[in-house]
């Protein structure tokens, strides 16, 4: 079955009644990135051509346009790392999701840690902007994970089921909400949780989006991992059921890395 999205399509991929969630693989490129680093997308595009997973490369705003314009292959998407929750207003310095979609942005990442962390957004917040996202046919990438000091108090379960309770809309369905698994602990440091740890708390968020949204749209939701994902690391963690992709920082940019990761999905 292929659901059009945006112009562009996610496949999802049915087999014995039973389906597999297809693989997406997002690149988060952070504050890095100038119209020089247009280069990597291109080369990125060119090689999606070759693969099986949606690829998505949430890039600066500053080149949005420029990227979306260089994307050749329905397999790459070009996204955005926020929005503000409103359309529009006097909030200086701000960008909404009707703005992100008019330079060319198909999807938004809302409440990563960085920001819930340093800008200080809760999960209340996190849930406005998925909605304003979703409101614009913009699918929401909604993260959500532990710090270390949470997960030292055990308390990883509890933190990560509540932010995703309070962060996911009312609206939110297979086709419009992404969700990313980040251990605060594991972004940019090279550490990752064991697999078993990692398939104990997809598995948990999946029990969560089952209760909240009903089994059809749980069983098609796509959950994935984020944190020191590398070429190296990604195969094993792909193998895990309730893994269906990758958010990946560091390692999206540069394209070949990029490439390495999505092609062991
Ligand atoms: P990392 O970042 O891959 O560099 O650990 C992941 C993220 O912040 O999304």
């Amino acid at each position: 079955m292929t659901q059009q999205l945006n112009g562009k399509y996610i496949s999802l991929i049915w087999s014995k009644g039973m389906h597999k969630r297809k693989y997406l693989i997002v690149g988060n490129w952070k504050m890095n990135g100038t119209l020089e680093s247009l280069n990597e997308i291109v080369k990125i595009d060119e090689a999606s051509a070759q693969l099986d997973s949606d690829l998505v490369l949430c890039v600066p705003n500053t080149i949005i346009y420029e990227a979306s314009k260089k994307i050749t292959n329905t397999k790459l998407l070009i996204g955005a790392q926020n929005c503000h929750q409103e359309e529009n207003g006097a909030f200086t310095g701000d960008i909404s999701a009707t703005m992100l979609k008019n330079v060319g942005a198909k999807m938004i990442i809302v409440g990563h840690s960085e920001r819930r962390l340093e800008c200080a957004e809760t999960s209340n917040l996190v849930e406005k902007k998925a909605s304003a996202s979703i409101r614009m046919g913009l699918p929401a990438i909604i993260c959500i994970g532990e710090t270390e000091e949470q997960k030292i108090k055990g308390e990883t379960e509890t933190v990560v089921c509540s932010q995703l309770e309070d962060s996911m809309p009312d609206a939110s369905n297979d086709l419009n909400t992404i969700i990313a698994y980040e251990p605060v602990w594991a972004i940019g440091t090279g550490k990752v949780p064991t697999l078993e740890d990692i398939s104990h708390v997809h598995r948990r968020i999946r029990n969560v989006l089952k209760e909240e949204k009903g089994k059809d749209i749980s069983q098609k939701m796509r959950i994935l991992y984020g944190g020191s994902v590398k070429p190296e690391n990604a195969k094993e963690i792909f193998s895990l059921e309730h893994v269906d992709g990758a958010l990946v920082g560091g390692a999206s940019l540069k394209a070949d890395d990029f490439i390495n990761i999505a092609k062991q999905a």
